[in-house]
């Protein structure tokens, strides 16, 4: 059968599953999602949402149940190494990484215990819920450690007796901190990315993904742009433009004729965020009525 519905896997709930809902609203794929519902159907596109642990969207996607999944890059690593050492078929594509769900995988090890080098670590029980990373790592660096595998409460493995160190997600180091841990050696860096069964998609559904995936950079663009508008003296004007790299060409407009100076309203799309003292640059070449405003979408 010719399958006309695009399947995402996102997070049911947890750390991706906001910012995933809030990427397909960006993108305009209007979801009508119901608590406790496996699948939501979008209302104005012709895809699925399945709702489902972070765990199980790689493997969703690599056996072709779901065509795209919203995941963290260390979930993702970690089920391809399982899947490599089992000598299981993997075919898949990151397509864009996101600006989201960003942590990273580090050592801890309690406060009071020297670190002098990834090698101390050596025969040590390391708890942990990626092992397959952790032995990639430790094997690349020729040492061995004992395994605690844990999927859950991984933090308070070594206070209860468990384990001599820890490997586990950090965001900000305050949770490790709260335990009477500290980050020794960060080992994996991760944020969320989206991945695609590439072998299993019709036509139907590339030109679907392509379309999300244009979209995604617009938002992402936007996101990272501003609209500026400025008033200034036109002998002023490639002044102002050498202040912003990467903008664009300017749209200017006239205002009004003075004796000797022409003013003229300056409209710019800047890349970057702008900063006060841009702002006060702007100012002393005699810049008025400066507005910096954020743009919601961008299509070029
Ligand atoms: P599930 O019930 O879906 O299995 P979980 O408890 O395994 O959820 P979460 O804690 O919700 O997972 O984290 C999901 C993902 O979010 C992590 O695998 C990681 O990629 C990312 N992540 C983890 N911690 C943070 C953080 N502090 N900030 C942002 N992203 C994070
Ligand atoms: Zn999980």
């Amino acid at each position: 059968m010719y399958d006309k519905k695009l399947k995402i896997a996102i997070q049911k709930s947890g750390r991706l599953s906001k910012d995933s809902r809030k990427l397909l609203h960006n993108c305009d794929i209007k979801v009508n999602f119901q608590k406790n519902k496996l699948i939501s159907f979008s209302e104005n596109m012709p895809i699925d949402v399945m709702c489902v642990r972070d765990d199980d969207i790689p493997g969703l996607v690599i056996d072709g149940i779901v065509d795209l999944g919203i995941v963290g890059r260390n979930v993702l690593e970690e089920e391809v190494l399982k899947r490599k050492f089992k000598l299981e078929k993997i075919s898949f594509k990151i397509l864009k990484h996101l600006d989201f769900g960003i942590c990273r995988l580090s050592i801890g090890l309690p406060t009071e215990k020297k670190y002098y080098g990834i090698n101390c670590l050596n025969g040590l029980r390391i708890a942990t819920s990626y092992p397959y990373i952790l032995k990639k790592y430790f094997n690349k660096k020729n040492i061995s450690f004992k395994l605690c595998k844990l999927n859950g409460s991984v933090e308070v493995a070594i206070r209860a007796g468990l384990a001599d160190a820890i490997f586990d997600l950090v965001s900000t180091g305050e949770a490790l901190v709260s335990n009477g841990l500290k980050e020794v050696k960060i080992i994996h860096n991760s944020s969320a990315c989206i991945i695609s069964n590439d072998s299993n998609l019709n036509l139907f559904k590339k030109n679907i993904i392509n379309t999300f995936i244009s979209r995604i950079n617009g938002v992402i663009k936007a996101r990272e742009s501003k609209y500026i508008v400025m008033h200034i003296s036109s002998s002023k004007v490639n002044s102002i433009i050498n202040l912003f790299s990467g903008c664009t060409k300017p749209t200017i407009y006239k205002l009004k004729f003075l004796e000797k100076d022409e003013m003229v309203a300056v409209h710019i799309v800047s890349r970057e965020s702008i900063f006060w003292d841009t702002m006060e640059k702007l100012k002393e070449l005699g810049a008025k009525s400066i507005l910096i405003l954020p743009i919601e979408k961008m299509l070029e």
